[in-house]
């Protein structure tokens, strides 16, 4: 690889890294590196370099509603207008649109007539390198999602074969390893915390003596700052530790478990996650902390996709619908 190759290379990761922005209050921005993702899945499909925003419009705002902070409405025209000032994108499409200034977002009808893509240095490096594909989807992952996520995310934009599996649900990458800077002690400490039961449905099966389906869950994402202490932990069980990072579930400040509205499913969806609306959170032992208010809210306002679900009653619970 020449060195002019390494040096755009190194500059390409630079804006990636770069892309890892959280804006003031840990406001989750995850626009601009879902759009990256997106076109990196084009780009390994053999699909064209410049693609019209209406192609890739409705399967971006898809990627937001799945995997974005709950908000009430979502806007795929915003990076694919505003990733042009980051260097590695370009845009075609009428002067009147494409003439305003850079911070001037257009509206989503301007924007249906705008083509984009990534540049063609940015494009034909990424074509003659697929490592390199692959590394910026596992660095754009690490930095904006939450582990138990990142193969879900992967594999939805045509990425799949960018995961190494570790086994856990998350990837990992001999130059992402540093970065995801894991605590052994935070497992042990939260999972001890919990004496080893799912803070959600007690579950806590384990084979001979060694827990299975059991994870140490950080309320505030590790990729948005959250901290490996207790006040930041959660013993979960790997379906409610996944459905919490979808915000599926959440935490009430009462402490107790919310379900969204929008989960719904069959026997089984109410039995394994719907069932719990309402139900208490398990606090840890007595004598350690709890979760911290302001990772609680975090949770809150960045992941749980409120509103939540009127509480299961007694009668209910009582009723067939909800026996075990
Ligand atoms: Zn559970």
């Amino acid at each position: 690889m020449g060195s002019a190759t390494a040096e755009e290379r190194e500059k390409l990761l630079r804006v990636v890294d770069g892309l890892r922005v959280w804006r003031r209050g840990g406001q989750r921005a995850p626009h601009k590196p879902l759009l990256v993702l997106l076109m990196l899945g084009r780009l390994r499909a053999g699909e064209s370099r410049l693609v019209a925003f209406t192609h890739v419009e409705e399967g971006l705002r898809a990627l937001l509603r799945h995997f974005g902070p709950p908000r009430r409405s979502h806007h795929p025209e915003m990076p694919f207008w505003h990733l042009r000032s980051e260097g590695i994108w370009e845009l075609a499409g009428p002067v009147e649109t494409l003439g305003r200034e850079a911070g001037e977002t257009p509206t989503v009808s301007a924007a249906r007539r705008l083509t984009g893509g990534f540049g063609s240095d940015v494009w034909q490096l990424l074509r003659d390198d697929p490592p390199l594909v692959d590394e910026v989807a596992r660095r754009l992952v690490a930095a904006h999602f939450a582990e138990s996520l990142h193969s879900d995310i992967l594999e939805r934009v045509g990425l799949a074969d960018a995961v190494y599996p570790t086994g856990d649900g998350s990837v990992c990458s001999a130059e992402g390893a540093g970065r995801l800077r894991r605590d052994p002690q935070f497992r042990v400490g939260v999972l001890r915390a919990y004496e080893y039961r799912c803070a959600v449905c007690r579950y806590d099966g384990r084979i001979d003596t060694v827990p299975v389906g059991l994870e140490a869950a950080h309320v505030r994402w590790h990729a948005a700052g959250g901290a490996d202490d207790l006040g930041n932990g959660l013993a979960l069980c790997s379906l409610h530790h996944k459905v919490f990072d979808l915000g599926v579930l959440g935490i009430s400040p009462d402490g107790r478990v919310q379900v969204s509205q929008a989960f719904h499913g069959q026997r089984a969806a109410q039995r394994f996650v719907a069932r719990f609306a309402g139900v208490p959170l398990l606090l840890p032992q007595s004598g350690l902390r709890g979760i911290a208010e302001d990772n609680r809210r975090w949770h809150e306002r960045e992941v749980f996709r409120g509103p939540a679900r009127a509480a299961v009653t007694a009668a209910a619970e009582a009723s067939d619908d909800y026996e075990w």
